[in-house]
């Protein structure tokens, strides 16, 4: 396929589902890749967009990613990324990796649609088949801090998550002092109250010694995984951190390419038989970024199940069926309407299965294929 035009639009998006919350000001970058394929008498349009947690990168797209792909002529998708970073130097990310990686989801998209699958299906044949299960463990991400009422409208969402079927959950913790951030995990941990169902975020807020403070008070909680404790490139307080915390870990939400998935893996004081690689398959420069970094850490000896990636959306959940992680994030209220499942999605003992829609089934969120076609 050829791409023939690449539309970007930088749109607002909020942690909270209640819209009288102030957003915060985050926002994603929304793309629509159109190509020279024709079905059913309609080009072919392959919708992305920035996954969450890194702001919109419209400057990035327009400039530089989208105007190569396009002069590229033919791609496939895991060869658009040569095409797109062509001239750019290795290193120092930046954000382009989150442009280059919206980019991808789109043609990954637009590829998949072509061939008329769903996006997990594509995978598996393009990849090779894994052999494993379309149902994938998913845990509802959420529990961000409420300005009021934070402790009760926490155990409202955690009650919404659990009576929708997840049975895995994940709150936030950092922004509040130590003794704030104790309740709140008291108050998740009765709604989710068996061992490993409760996993908590710390946004990579604390600096070592608090870091070191937190893991030793969250210690005997017995939590799923204490996630993003430290500054993402501070390997001495991560590794201080799994010192005195024996309980999963997870990191790598932050980190965007296979050298520094390596240098994690080196320097961060993980163990390979219990703690979780949290790479974002949109912020690693997309896909083939993603497999890079997958068969780095693999040749190093992790397990594939270490992984469940970070973003809380449709794409994840491809990808984590098709390459047979652990599992993936979903975010059923924040992030709206760009988290969750399709509307009307039932899961299955806390697993969810992605949509039979061709490509990565965008529109099976009405809001959202709303938003995307209003491009
Ligand atoms: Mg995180």
């Amino acid at each position: 396929m050829r791409v023939v035009d690449i539309r970007e639009r930088t749109v607002d998006i909020s942690r909270y589902a209640d819209p009288s919350i102030p957003p915060g000001g985050l926002t994603t970058s929304i793309v629509a890749l159109t190509t020279d394929v024709v079905r059913n008498g309609r080009s072919v349009v392959g919708f992305g967009f920035s996954s969450v947690g890194r702001f919109g990168q419209g400057g990035l797209i327009r400039e530089r990613f989208a105007p190569r792909l396009i002069a590229a002529g033919a791609v496939d998708p895991l060869e658009a990324w040569a095409a797109m970073m062509k001239g750019e130097k290795p290193g120092g990310h930046g954000e382009r990796c989150v442009a280059v990686g919206t980019i991808d989801m789109a043609l990954w998209d637009a590829a998949a649609k072509i061939a008329d699958l769903p996006l997990h299906a594509f995978l598996r044949r393009r990849l090779g088949d894994r052999g494993s299960p379309s149902a994938v463990p998913v845990y509802a991400s959420g529990g961000y801090r409420y300005p009021e009422d934070d402790l009760s409208r926490l155990k409202d969402e955690l009650r919404r998550f659990r009576d929708s079927g997840y049975r895995r959950a994940k709150i936030k913790i950092g922004a509040a002092p130590l003794a704030r951030d104790l309740a709140r995990v008291a108050a998740a941990a009765e709604i989710f109250p068996a061992p490993q169902s409760l996993a908590v975020d710390a946004m990579n807020s604390y600096q070592s010694n608090a870091a070191i403070a937190a893991a030793e008070a969250l210690r005997p909680c017995g939590l799923m995984w204490l996630e993003d404790v430290c500054d993402p490139l501070d390997f001495d307080a991560q590794s201080a951190v799994t010192a005195v915390y024996d309980g999963p870990v997870a990191a790598g939400e932050a980190l965007f390419s296979a050298a520094e998935a390596k240098l994690l893996d080196r320097h961060g004081g993980l163990r390979r038989d219990r703690d979780i690689l949290l790479f974002d398959p949109v912020h690693c420069y997309g896909l083939p970024g993603y497999l890079q970094i997958v068969e780095t850490m693999e040749g190093r000896g992790w397990r594939r199940s270490a992984f469940w990636p970070h973003g809380g959306h449709l794409f994840g959940l491809h990808v984590a069926s098709a390459l047979g992680l652990g599992g993936t994030e979903v975010n059923p209220s924040s992030f709206p309407p760009f988290g969750g499942l399709i509307d009307g999605a039932v899961l299955s003992e806390g697993n969810a299965t992605p949509s039979d829609l061709p490509g990565v089934g965008f529109e099976g969120i009405g809001a959202l294929d709303r938003l995307f076609r209003g491009l």
